[in-house]
């Protein structure tokens, strides 16, 4: 067992949230930490709304990041609306929501700028004794004691690990969008406000919580309410055509913020005067770019090659029902810095406790998020 002498390197492959985390938190305990992201600049406009788990908060707390508390907004409730939007059940359900962009901005500024590296494309690791070196596309190559592959659902660490191992598409897509509060009209702010609001419909599902606004304002007013309609699309032709932009290029698992068809986007609204309750409806309606994105299970056997680990979505994608993604990413990140801190002179057997550690939450995790999403959405499997 190889004792880490000098302050360890380790290269995290990915700089949204699973990466960014891992690096704080590792950082924190004491390590040496570069972030390498395929893409240049500044991650942005991703995602929506996050519910604010404990994990996050907790990992947050270990790296020293100065937040307290994080922005969100809180909600103190969950109804369910009728398609004539009668409020059919209301039930005490205290949280907060915040999202994507409030937490990105956070975990970045809590490291060096110097230590994060944009348009870095790994492309392949190779390892020798306790050391791991990682290409990348534009021919250098760094090395270190630990390479964290936190580069999401389609992870290249992982292609390379578990070579065949792909996400497989549940079924169903999540429909997105984001309105500020100000552009509703004031009847439906009050009904809905400081609610987690959901509409169960015949194999789909609507819901809608407020998140920060786009500068992480938490006033009245200055919020967003952000919505999502899980629909089932086939699988195959009418999915890849859902997926098809508007350049014509056809995406495998989603589209951004304004490169949806216009029939599509025109079909959803459509189906909205049958479907949603018209709270609903006037959230979609304001939406200037609703997004998609499909659905897809991954669980990973393995999170552990050496020194070579995966992390966050690399590893583990699960359903977004319990809204649990991040939190996992969170917990993945903390549990591997405390072991290795706890760890230090011996860290291959931290590392061997996390992967275990890890495995096992992330398949309960990925089964009962399953078992949930084929409930909601009325999908039986063979
Ligand atoms: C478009 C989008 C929207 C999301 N919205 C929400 C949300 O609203 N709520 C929620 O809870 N979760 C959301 N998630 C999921 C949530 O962001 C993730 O669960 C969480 O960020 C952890 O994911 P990750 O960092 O492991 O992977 P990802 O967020 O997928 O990030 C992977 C990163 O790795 C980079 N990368 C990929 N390949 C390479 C390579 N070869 N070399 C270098 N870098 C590479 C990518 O550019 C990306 O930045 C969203 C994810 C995406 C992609």
């Amino acid at each position: 067992m190889h004792a880490l002498v000098a302050m360890p390197r380790a290269l995290v492959i990915g700089g949204s949230l699973g990466g960014l985390l891992a690096a704080n938190a590792l950082r924190a305990a004491g390590w040496d930490v570069d972030v390498f992201e395929r893409s240049v600049g500044e991650l942005s406009g991703r995602g929506g709304g996050i519910v604010l788990q404990a994990d996050v908060l907790q990992a947050f707390q270990f790296a020293g990041l100065v937040h307290d508390p994080v922005p969100g907004v809180r909600s103190i409730d969950r109804i369910y609306l009728s398609a004539s939007d009668r409020v059919l059940q209301r039930s005490p359900m205290p949280q907060a929501q915040t999202s994507w962009n409030v937490l990105y901005r956070i975990l970045r500024d809590g490291l060096p700028p110097e230590r994060l590296h944009g348009g870095a494309s790994f492309t392949s690791y190779e390892q020798d004794g306790q050391r791991v070196t990682a290409h990348f596309a534009d021919g250098r190559s760094e090395a270190g004691d630990l390479l964290v592959g936190a580069d999401g659902a389609r992870s290249t660490v992982r292609a390379q690990m578990l070579p065949g191992l792909e996400p497989a598409y549940a079924g169903y897509v999540a429909w997105r969008g984001s309105v500020p509060e100000a552009l509703l009209p004031a009847a439906l702010r009050q009904k809905l406000d400081a609610s987690f609001v959901f509409q169960q419909g015949d194999a789909h599902l609507l819901l809608a919580y407020l998140v920060p606004g786009d500068d992480g304002s938490v006033e009245d007013g200055r919020r967003r309410w952000n919505w999502i309609w899980y629909r089932r699309v086939g699988a195959g032709g009418p999915l890849a055509a859902l997926l098809t932009g508007r350049d014509g290029r056809t995406h495998t698992a989603s589209l951004p913020p304004g490169e949806v068809r216009e029939e599509h986007v025109a079909a959803l609204l459509g189906d909205a005067v049958g479907l949603a309750a018209p709270s609903f409806r006037t959230l979609l309606e304001a939406t200037a770019a609703p997004f998609v994105q499909a659905i897809v299970d991954l669980q990973t056997p393995a999170m552990l090659d050496r020194r070579v680990l995966l992390l966050g979505d690399a590893a583990f994608v699960p359903r977004p029902h319990a809204a649990d993604s991040t939190a996992k990413a969170a917990a993945d990140a903390l549990t591997l810095a405390m072991l290795l801190r706890q760890r230090a002179a011996a860290p291959d057997v931290g590392l061997a406790q996390w992967e275990q550690l890890r495995l096992t939450a992330g398949h309960g995790m990925a089964i009962s998020g399953i078992e949930l999403g084929d409930r909601i959405m009325g999908l039986t499997r063979t």
